[in-house]
């Protein structure tokens, strides 16, 4: 089963998108600030993993470098979320290591659809 790591401090959003991400048949860990997911996913290898940006503890910014630093977690596809539409945000989450990028309010199928490119892509080079 495949399965995505939510790092999301807001109990609400992080309800909300792990029963609608279970809903479309996948398995669901989650985690509330940054250093917690980068245990989290250490521990469980995700398919990929959902990275709120604002966090406390280890903000997803500083997160996801730690993890794109790390042998054992770099190959893990992270697709950061922001509440900010601003093309600014976009640079530097693709700077931090982010394979992609999303913005707050989620819209599920634009999301769906990043999340089985970033997955295929995983696929693809895995078999080459
Ligand atoms: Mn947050």
């Amino acid at each position: 089963m495949t399965t995505i790591l939510v790092v999301e401090d807001n109990e609400m959003n992080r309800e909300m998108l792990t029963r609608r991400l279970e809903r479309k048949g996948y398995a669901v860990l989650i985690a509330i600030d940054g250093e917690t997911s980068i245990a989290v996913a250490r521990a469980n290898a995700p398919d990929l993993i959902l990275m709120d940006m604002s966090l406390p503890v280890v903000d997803g910014w500083e997160a996801t470098r730690r993890m794109k630093a790390d042998h054992a977690l770099k190959h893990i596809p992270v697709i950061a979320l922001t509440a900010h539409a601003m093309a600014n945000d976009r640079d530097k989450a693709l700077e931090a290591g982010c394979d992609d990028y999303d913005t707050k309010p989620i819209e599920l199928p634009r999301l769906l659809g990043k999340i089985e490119n970033l997955l295929h892509v995983t696929a693809g080079e895995q078999i080459s």
